[in-house]
C-alpha cells in the first residue's frame, strides 16, 4: 500500500521527494507515515521562509535575471525592455496567423493587440534601428514576461520570463561557433550543467539548434539570414537564442514542477506557504 494520490500531491507540494516510493502494511501506518512526513516537511519549510528572510532573498527568477543581465551587458551586450503588448500585425510578421500552431496560444486583448507570446517581433523592429545608430556586430537582449496559453502543467507556464538575446552583423563562417561559444558561458552562468546542444536542419528555416537538459527544453537558437527577415526589412547574419528562465530555476534547483519558480500565490522561494 502506498500513499494516496491527495497525500502524494500534499508532499509534493512541501516539497518532499517520494522517490523510491514507500510502502505500507496498513492504511493506518500509511496516514500515520503521512502526518509525519507533512509535519517535518512543514518545518523544513518554515526554516527556509525564516532564511529567505533573514538572507534577504529574491526569488530565483529575478536573481537570475539579474545576474544574467549583468554578465550580458559585461559582454558588450545592449539591454533594451520592450512593450508587453503588441500587434496582431507584428505576429503575421514572424508567420504567426491562423495556421500556426502559437496562434490558439495567444491572450488577445481585442481584435488588434495581444500579450507578447515571445520577444522576437519586437528585438527584430527595435534591431533595425539601432542598427542605424550602432556598428556591427550589435548585440542585443531584452528579458521579460512572455504569455502564452498552455494545457500542460508541470514545465508550462501562462506567464514566463524569456531572455533573448541576438547578435546582429557577424561573420557567416563564425555563426555557429560563436553561438555554441555563447551558449556555453550562458549555461555555465545560469548555473546548468549536463546539458547538450540539439542542432536540426529545417529546408525551412535552415540551422536550429535548442539546448536540451534530460528531455526537457531550456532554449531554442536560430540562425540568419532567415526567411521572416524580409518581412522585417533586414538582410543581415544573425543569431539568436530565446531561454525560459523558469525552466532553468526549475533544473538547477531541481523543483519537481515549474510552478514553484513561477509568479505565484502560493509559493515564495521555490517553498510551499500553505501550511493549513
Ligand atoms: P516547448 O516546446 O517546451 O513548449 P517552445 O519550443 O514552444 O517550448 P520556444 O518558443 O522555443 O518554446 O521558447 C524558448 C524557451 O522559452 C523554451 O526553450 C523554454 O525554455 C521557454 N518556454 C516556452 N514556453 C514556455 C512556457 N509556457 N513556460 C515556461 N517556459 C517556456
Ligand atoms: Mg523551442
Amino acid at each position: 500500500m502506498q500513499f494516496t494520490e491527495n497525500q502524494e500531491l500534499r508532499l509534493r507540494e512541501l516539497g518532499c521527494t517520494l522517490d523510491p516510493p514507500q510502502s505500507f502494511a496498513s492504511d493506518r501506518e500509511r496516514d500515520v507515515a503521512f502526518k509525519d512526513s507533512e509535519r517535518a516537511a512543514i518545518e523544513s519549510n518554515r526554516l527556509a521562509l525564516q532564511g529567505y528572510q533573514r538572507e534577504g532573498r529574491a526569488p530565483s527568477v529575478n536573481a537570475l535575471s539579474e545576474r544574467t543581465s549583468h554578465f550580458l551587458r559585461s559582454r558588450g551586450f545592449i539591454e533594451v525592455s520592450t512593450p508587453l503588448i503588441i500587434s496582431r500585425q507584428f505576429l503575421e510578421r514572424m508567420s504567426i496567423g491562423d495556421d500556426h500552431a502559437l496562434i490558439s496560444q495567444v491572450f488577445w486583448l481585442d481584435e488588434r493587440s495581444c500579450l507578447r507570446p515571445m520577444l522576437a517581433p519586437n528585438l527584430y523592429d527595435l534591431s533595425k534601428r539601432m542598427l542605424k545608430v550602432y556598428g556591427r556586430p550589435l548585440r542585443v537582449f531584452e528579458i521579460g514576461p512572455c504569455f502564452r496559453k498552455e494545457s500542460s502543467g508541470g514545465r508550462h507556464l501562462e506567464c514566463f520570463t524569456m531572455l533573448n538575446f541576438v547578435e546582429w552583423g557577424i561573420a557567416e563562417a563564425q555563426k555557429v561557433g560563436r553561438f555554441k561559444e555563447l551558449g556555453l558561458l550562458l549555461m555555465e552562468q545560469l548555473g546548468l550543467r549536463d546539458y547538450r546542444f540539439v542542432e536540426e536542419q529545417s529546408v525551412v528555416y535552415g540551422t536550429t539548434i535548442d539546448i536540451m537538459v534530460g528531455n526537457v527544453e531550456v532554449a531554442s537558437g536560430a540562425f540568419g539570414p532567415h526567411p521572416l527577415d524580409k518581412q522585417w526589412g533586414m538582410d543581415e547574419t544573425w543569431l539568436g537564442l530565446g531561454v525560459g528562465l523558469e525552466r532553468v530555476v526549475m533544473l538547477a534547483e531541481g523543483l519537481d514542477t515549474i510552478q514553484k519558480a513561477g509568479r505565484s500565490l502560493r509559493y515564495l522561494g521555490g517553498v510551499s506557504l500553505n501550511f493549513k
